[in-house]
């Protein structure tokens, strides 16, 4: 017999919709003028002004793109997030702390100003700070440190990168400024590697070459909790993501960071080529690229467009979440279920009378604090008909997508505290996760959870 035939794979380009939505923005912003090449960098005032690319990547690892998101550039101030990501995987968060703060400076990317008394420069986003991560890199010589920040980057963008030697080498030459602010944390103490050797890396981290659609795969990489959502990788633990994501959200965008904040509402980081990262975070990462910038060094384009599609998209971060969909649906008692099949006549006859004695909580999503305070609430008082106040709580999890530390410990709580007051509770969860601990019974589905409570209510009764 042959084998049944596979049905053929009709293409819809279903995925031409969302990157329709990129051209238009693309389209609307492509036009504008304004702005100006960097120079104090010589070879970057020979870029083409008219370039512009979009690309976002999701967390499902899909990548949509609009224009010249497949130009090279060199990633110059983007790479600061990710190296301050492997200074912090190297050394933790306090640690780096203690050479590098993470306040806004309110100043341009290269600012001289250290922090009084301790000689930090006051975050890793601008050129003082970055130069203090690039250091922190743990390596035998500076050719290994660069090579361990090569990688890094390409983890995150998901393929190995190159070096442009021009730039590296135009502002190795030029670079009298970043010179005097590393001589100058040298002798503060917070940059304790040599002068020379740290800047050398940090220029060559500069001139790594990236596209936008890099920059989207990079950021998506945090937006993602740290694991690169094209190859799979986990790049970083979540936790040092999270990390950077919050120090781009203050101190990405130079003396812009507040506005920027304010009117996108995502965290961000600019670089003087002209690209700009962004994280929609727990949903893609946005790369963008065109070279002229405004007076703070901010690419005009760049930052027009992701701020139109923040407000396209609705990202702003102080958004309130998930609106619509309540963490508790379905809240309901087993007298007012459909009956189990097996059940003889009589039975069903007292598990309608008595049927109320079994409460049933059902969670969807998230359970963080404000969904767990809803479950709490909603099991302030339950029903019992039996004369002693016994009753069964069913806690169905198995659409809870996770309990986050707060929330299991509350549920453990909860459980305790309606087990000393003889309500039995049994937790669903098809996936055996043990997210709630302390329950007197566990199961995978609600049928089983169903039964066993009625079994001991119709012994009991
Ligand atoms: N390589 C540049 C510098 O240190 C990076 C500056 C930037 O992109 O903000 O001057």
């Amino acid at each position: 017999m042959s084998p049944p035939a596979q049905p053929s794979m009709r293409p819809t380009g279903a995925g031409e919709l969302i990157t329709d939505t990129l051209d238009v923005v693309h389209d609307r912003f492509s036009a504008s003028e304004g702005g100006e090449l960097a120079s104090y960098i010589p070879e970057l005032a020979t870029a083409d002004p008219g370039l512009f690319g979009i690309a976002v990547a999701s967390v499902t690892g899909n990548v949509y793109v609009s224009g010249d998101a497949d130009v090279p550039f060199t990633i110059q101030s983007l790479s600061k997030p990710f190296v301050f990501a492997l200074a912090l995987r190297d050394l933790g968060l306090e640690e780096v702390l203690v050479r590098v703060g993470a306040e806004p400076s309110g100043e341009g990317f290269s600012s001289i100003r250290l922090e009084p008394g301790t000689g930090r420069p006051p975050n890793p986003m601008v050129n003082a700070g970055a130069i203090v991560t690039t250091s922190l890199v743990d390596a035998p010589d500076e050719a290994a440190r660069f090579e361990r920040i090569r990688a890094e980057l390409g983890a995150f963008a998901g393929r190995e990168l190159d070096v442009d030697e021009r730039v590296y080498a135009s502002e190795a030459a030029t670079g009298d400024r970043n010179r005097a602010i590393a001589y100058l944390m040298h002798g503060a103490g917070s940059l304790q590697a040599d002068v020379e050797g740290t800047l050398g890396t940090y220029f060559r981290q500069c001139s790594v070459l990236v596209t936008a659609r890099d920059l989207a795969v990079m950021a998506a990489t945090l937006a993602n909790g740290g694991v690169n959502p094209v190859t799979g990788v986990e790049v970083v633990e979540e936790h040092v993501a999270e990390r950077v994501l919050a120090v781009m959200a203050t101190c990405g965008m130079y003396d812009y960071a507040g506005e920027w904040l304010l009117r996108a509402g995502l965290p961000a980081k600019s670089g003087v080529s002209g690209g700009l990262v962004c994280a929609g975070v727990g949903q893609f990462g946005l790369g963008l690229f065109s070279p002229p910038l405004d007076a703070r060094g901010n690419s005009v384009r760049s930052v027009a467009a992701a701020q139109e599609i923040s407000r396209r998209f609705d990202l702003h971060l102080m958004h309130r979440p998930d609106r619509d969909v309540s963490a508790l649906y379905r809240s309901t008692r087993v007298d007012r279920l459909r009956q189990l099949a097996h059940r003889t006549p009589g039975q069903r006859r007292r598990l309608r009378d008595l049927g109320s004695a079994i409460s049933v909580r059902a969670v969807q999503g998230s359970v963080e604090f404000a969904a767990a305070e809803s479950i709490l609430r909603s099991v302030d008082e339950l029903p019992s008909p039996l004369p002693d106040g016994e009753c069964w709580l069913i806690l169905d999890l198995s659409r809870a997508s996770r309990v986050i530390s707060l929330g299991a410990q509350l549920l453990g709580g909860l459980v305790e505290r309606l087990q000393s007051q003889r309500v039995h509770v049994v937790v669903v969860d098809p996936f055996e996760r043990g997210l709630v601990t302390g329950v007197e019974h566990r199961t995978t589905t609600f049928e089983d959870a169903q039964r066993w409570c009625e079994d001991q209510l119709l012994a009991t009764a």
